[in-house]
């Protein structure tokens, strides 16, 4: 490719870097690949294990039941297909789907090992073209994933047209923590203890550090809420936790 070419090229974000925006999927796949194998125990380590509470909440939200069709989307290791499949119970379905082949092995491994067998499938699927009908889900889960995606709007789109009317959409990811003097106590957190303790259980810095500036670049509450109601989901609302550092987006496909 000429350079010509090249400067024609969108740009997007990876962390803090800038790169090409067709190059972005596979950056991400790299580090999830990295990761995975130890994904569980640093999201414990990570959060003090508070993201089970905000999956928790985000269950709590979803008005699955049992029949209920449901995507749980970039859903790495299952930690919502193994709660979903609980309450769709054996005439329902779960699909875990993740682009990432390795985070979606540990999760099948994870769910068979606690004798989750018949209402869970796997599929490995990019959010942003999703092999899936129109009119298929009764929910869309999405936790953590949302701001990993190269293109998020499309993305949104995907899932507004695999979602049943009348449908469930939940995004759970970072947010902006709502207290001023939280983000100097946060930064301090994310950049400086949370990519060594990165580096002492996998002894991988970067992937951390990358994590770390994903959130940074993710949406704040309110542009977020925006942009889901520009893809065409209704009553859009959502719920800060942990004074913002956690944000639940839960919306409706009319
Ligand atoms: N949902 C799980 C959780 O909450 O623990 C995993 C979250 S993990 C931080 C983000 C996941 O998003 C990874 O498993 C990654 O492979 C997946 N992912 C990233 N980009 C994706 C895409 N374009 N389509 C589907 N999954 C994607």
């Amino acid at each position: 490719m000429n350079m010509k070419n090249k400067s024609k090229k969108e740009m997007t974000h990876f962390g803090f870097q800038n790169v090409y925006k067709d190059k972005k999927t596979s950056l991400v796949s790299n580090i999830f690949h990295a990761v995975a194998s130890q994904y569980d125990l640093m999201n414990d380590l990570m959060s003090f294990g508070i993201h089970r509470m905000w999956k928790q909440f985000m269950i709590y939200r979803s008005e699955v039941y049992v029949g209920c069709t449901v995507l749980d989307l970039a859903g790495g290791t299952g930690d919502l297909s193994i709660q979903f499949s609980r309450l769709v119970g054996n005439t329902g379905i779960v699909v875990l789907a993740d682009i990432n082949d390795s985070m979606l092995h540990i999760g099948q491994k994870k769910l068979r090992n606690l004798g989750i067998l018949n209402n869970v499938i796997y599929i490995q699927a990019d959010a942003e073209a999703l092999p899936f009908s129109e009119n298929t889900f009764d929910c869309v889960a999405v936790s953590f994933g949302l701001r990993n995606f190269t293109n998020k709007e499309q993305a949104l789109f995907s899932m507004h047209r695999v979602l049943k009317p009348r449908g469930k959409l939940l995004i759970l990811d970072f947010g902006v923590p709502t207290f001023k003097v939280l983000h100097k106590i946060y930064d301090l957190y994310s950049f400086h203890i949370l990519p060594k303790i990165g580096k002492c259980i996998t002894q991988d810095i970067n992937s951390y550090r990358y994590l770390v500036e994903s959130i940074r670049m993710h949406p704040d509450q309110e542009t977020l809420k925006n942009m889901i109601i520009r893809t065409g989901f209704n009553n859009v609302e959502y719920f800060n936790m942990t004074f913002g550092i956690a944000v639940l987006h839960c919306a409706y496909k009319c």
